[in-house]
């Protein structure tokens, strides 16, 4: 195996940022995954992300760049399976294993053999837990994602918006990237997918971002007929956000969104 290549990445300055210093983390019980043992596959106690969220609980992604590196293969396997043992050994069981950490999982240029690797570690330790990734969505057409994306049992993908303009503001992506082809590359996972919602209202300079209104609302519905996920779940901010303008949106508007998601035949939660 070739060597894992150096990222470039800075520490966050923002001290509300929420960040994990570990490869393997938890289990921790998640609000909508259960008892959930997490995989960082990103520098620990830094962020790397092709998303910028004006929500980001792990603060803006650096623009400046320092050298940070990414944990091999061998050393998450290793991580994960050091944990498996103690968990088994502590009778402690698990819910969903789930990609998530410091930023975007799938940024990992080995993520798809990492994947593999799990799968074998789940059958051997877990064979109940589900393995989840939470993922924006930026990098489904590289090569390979798509198709581990399908492995796993939950590839939550990350929808604020279906309108690019709504989503430059949102989600601030740091290299090309359009809306339309998340929506199509996330329709060809069928009911491996989950839709993520995050809710929010901010006001950024002179920017005012409300993903909650009719036409947001509409056009999102539009890709998640498309999408056809076999669940869509909605949520608001819950820690500090990275831009600190951003409002929390009430679980009254939640519910009213919810509603009309199940008008249309899609089971949804609401985690406000
Ligand atoms: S995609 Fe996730 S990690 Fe990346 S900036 Fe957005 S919220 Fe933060």
């Amino acid at each position: 195996m070739k060597p894992i290549q150096r990222s470039l990445i800075q520490q966050t300055n923002d001290p509300y940022a929420f960040l994990f210093d570990s490869i393997v983390f938890g289990p921790v019980l998640s609000r909508r995954l259960g008892v959930s043992l997490g995989i960082n596959l990103l520098p620990t106690k830094r962020k790397a992300c092709t998303f910028d969220c004006i929500y980001c609980e792990c603060g803006h992604t650096p623009q400046n760049q320092g050298d940070a590196l990414l944990p091999t293969v061998e050393e998450v396997v290793k991580e994960l399976e050091k944990k498996f043992i103690d968990m088994r050994l502590a009778n402690q069981t698990v819910d969903t294993i789930t990609f998530a950490g410091n930023g975007e999982p799938t940024l990992h240029p080995y993520f798809t053999k990492v994947v593999d690797k799990l799968i074998v570690l789940r059958k051997k330790y877990f064979p109940q837990a589900r393995i989840a990734v939470l993922t924006n969505g930026t990098r489904l057409q590289k090569p390979g994602i798509i198709n581990s994306l399908s492995l796993v049992d939950d590839a939550i993908i990350k929808l604020d918006s279906a309108i690019q303009t709504t989503v430059e503001k949102l989600n601030c992506p740091n290299e090309k990237f359009t809306i339309d082809e998340v929506i199509s590359l996330a329709a060809k996972l069928g009911s491996k997918c989950i839709i993520q919602t995050m809710f929010v209202k901010a006001s950024v300079g002179d920017t005012i971002i409300d993903n909650t209104t009719d036409q947001e609302v509409d056009a999102w519905i539009n890709a998640l007929l498309k999408i056809k996920p076999h669940l869509v779940q909605i949520y608001s901010i819950s820690r500090v956000p990275a831009e600190r303008s951003v409002e929390k949106i009430d679980a009254q508007t939640l519910q009213t969104i919810a509603q009309k998601v199940e008008h249309v035949g899609i089971n949804t939660i609401v985690t406000p």
